[in-house]
C-alpha cells in the first residue's frame, strides 16, 4: 500500500514524502481510511506503531484552512507527548499552512491565551489544562470535527472520567472521535458507549 491510495491533498503527500514517509504503517493502513470517512474508531496500539500519524494525517486532510476555528483537539496525558503530537501536525501540515497550538500544565497561562488567540485549527492539550481554559472561556471547542484521546490508559487517574465529561459537554456532538488505547479498560469502555458512534475497533 501507498498514502497516494487514500487520495489526499497533494500538499500532504508532498509534505509525508519530505518526512521520508514512503508507505503507511499497519495501523496507517486501518485507521487512515476510516477517520478520514468521520467513523469512530477504537485503536488498541502501542507507540512505535506510527499511530500519531494515523490520526495527525485526517485531521490535516480534512482541515479547512480557511476557517479559524478550531478544528481538531487531541487529548494526551503528558508535556512529552503533547509536544510530539504538534510536531507530527506541524509537520504533515506544513505545506497546508496548519497551525497547531500545544497547551499542557506548569507553563503560564497567559502565553497559552495568547497562542490560542493566534486562530490555531489544531489543539493538542494534556486535560487538566484544557479544563481550565475551558472554565475560563479562553477556548472555544464548541467547533470541532475530531476529538482524538490519544493514550488514554496512561490518563486513567481518579480524575479522568470527569474531566473527559467536561470536554464532551463543551463540544459538539457531531464529532469524529478516535480513541487510542494500549489497554481497553471499564473506563475507556464508559467513554466509547457513552460517547461513541457505533464505533469500530482497531487492533495491531
Ligand atoms: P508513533 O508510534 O506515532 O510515535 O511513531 C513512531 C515513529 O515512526 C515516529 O518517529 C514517526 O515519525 C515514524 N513514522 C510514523 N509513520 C511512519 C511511516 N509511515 N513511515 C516511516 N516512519 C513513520
Amino acid at each position: 500500500n501507498k498514502f497516494t491510495d487514500f487520495k489526499l491533498n497533494k500538499n500532504i503527500i508532498k509534505a509525508l514524502n519530505n518526512l521520508e514517509y514512503k508507505n503507511p504503517s499497519k495501523v496507517q493502513e486501518k485507521v487512515i481510511p476510516k477517520l478520514i470517512n468521520k467513523e469512530d474508531t477504537i485503536v488498541k496500539s502501542k507507540t512505535g506503531s506510527g499511530k500519531t500519524a494515523s490520526f495527525a494525517i485526517p485531521i490535516c486532510e480534512n482541515i479547512d484552512i480557511e476557517n479559524t476555528n478550531i478544528q481538531a483537539l487531541i487529548v494526551v496525558p503528558t508535556r512529552e507527548l503533547a509536544l510530539q503530537v504538534k510536531d507530527e501536525i506541524s509537520n504533515i501540515g506544513r505545506l497546508k499552512k496548519i497551525r497547531c497550538s500545544a497547551i499542557f500544565g506548569r507553563q503560564p497561562i497567559k502565553e497559552q491565551i495568547s497562542s490560542l488567540k493566534q486562530r490555531v485549527h489544531v489543539v493538542v492539550a494534556t486535560p487538566g489544562r484544557i479544563i481550565d481554559h475551558i472554565q475560563r472561556k479562553t477556548i472555544n471547542i464548541q467547533n470541532i470535527n475530531y476529538l482524538i484521546i490519544d493514550e488514554a490508559d496512561k490518563m486513567l487517574n481518579k480524575g479522568f472520567i470527569e474531566q473527559i465529561d467536561i470536554i464532551f459537554e463543551n463540544s459538539p456532538s457531531k464529532k469524529t472521535i478516535g480513541l487510542f488505547s494500549a489497554t481497553i479498560d471499564k473506563d475507556i469502555q464508559y467513554v466509547s458507549q457513552k460517547y461513541m458512534n457505533n464505533p469500530s475497533m482497531v487492533e495491531i
